[in-house]
């Protein structure tokens, strides 16, 4: 699987660029404008010196987030195609959109695809393996204050801002993006309007532990609660519902396809990198709805900016990456 749709960054008349044999240290002007792709602020440029960088020209994201994986798919049909001689079982590819809202799973036909077992190519750099990806879920809260004039406030106005405020910092400080990494969850405050009379607020919750994930819901529920109480109505009113799940918790049943990945990675002489996603991807989904679904690298880099590249041998390499899986489960099936 790979998905058809980019992020939302400008993504209108892409120019792509190649710049062939890169020296892995000078700078590369995205077409004429003032922006570089920069070694020293992007170091990972460094691991491509001889390699040919594809990047967009200053004012478009590339789109090889995920349009790498659709080439990777395409190339590696066309060579089954074209090697009669190459066994493999039945193989499905399928296209998928709207990947970057987080919605391209939700109307997949999992049993009219009729896969044991799926890949999404759409990934970073060679030897980048997910099959560890945050649950997620989100809240909105519609809060009613009592607007009257400044004036005469005193013991009647309840201002919904200053409500939202309060809601907000009774959450664990620490737990915010800006200060978490690894395997450390967060609260989210994405969206945050409103006025005296009422305000809404929009969070997303991520964790990587299913239980922690309830733990977090459950602090927002008691938060929402208490405020409410001590309010004697219902001014805060909470919606919570779950975006997706940790697909390892439900890989660690089908362990074999996660190896098939790192047995074929491996034989490419790729060093396995499997450091968890601190985000979803369409396999998170898939995955529970009965097609196990890791995730494997595209060779994008920066993606979702006009600093996004692609090599051209980490795309090959991904190909030869498919290739190696297909071989390594045929040798299986014989078994
Ligand atoms: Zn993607």
């Amino acid at each position: 699987l790979a998905h058809c749709d980019t992020a939302d960054f400008n993504s209108v008349d892409v120019k792509p660029q190649i710049t062939e044999n890169y020296d892995g240290k000078s700078k590369i002007q995205l077409g004429d404008s003032e922006f570089y792709l920069d070694p020293e602020v992007f170091p990972h440029l460094k691991n491509y010196q001889g390699q040919t960088i594809i990047s967009a020209s200053g004012d478009t994201l590339l789109g090889g987030d995920d349009k790498c994986g659709i080439s990777e798919l395409m190339t590696f049909a066309e060579y089954l195609m074209e090697h009669p001689e190459e066994k493999h079982g039945e193989i499905k590819l399928a296209f998928t959109p709207d990947e970057e809202i987080g919605t391209g799973a939700e109307h997949f036909d999992v049993e009219e695809f009729g896969a044991d077992f799926a890949y999404t190519v759409d990934g970073e750099a060679p030897g980048k393996l997910d099959w560890g990806t945050f649950s997620a879920a989100q809240f909105g809260l519609d809060i009613q204050g009592v607007n009257v004039h400044p004036a005469v406030a005193k013991g009647q106005m309840i201002n919904a801002i200053q409500v939202g405020i309060d809601f907000h910092n009774q959450l664990p400080e620490h737990d915010r993006p800006e200060h978490t990494d690894g395997r450390e969850g967060f609260f989210h405050l994405m969206n945050f309007d409103g006025t005296v009379d009422s305000a809404h607020m929009d969070y997303i919750i991520r964790d990587f532990e299913r239980d922690g994930l309830e733990r977090r819901k459950n602090l927002v529920k008691d938060i929402v609660k208490k405020m409410n109480d001590e309010f004697g109505t219902e001014r805060i009113k909470l919606k919570t519902w779950d975006q997706y799940y940790n697909m390892a918790d439900e890989l660690e049943k089908h362990m074999e396809i996660v190896d098939l990945a790192r047995d074929a990675y491996k034989a490419e002489g790729l060093t396995v990198n499997e450091d968890p996603v601190r985000g979803g991807t369409d396999g998170s989904q898939l995955t529970y709805m009965g097609l196990p679904c890791p995730n494997l690298f595209a060779g994008e880099e920066n993606m979702h900016g006009r600093y996004e590249y692609t090599v051209l041998e980490s795309m090959w390499k991904a190909v030869d990456v498919l290739r190696k899986i297909n071989q390594l489960n045929v040798e299986r099936n014989k078994k």
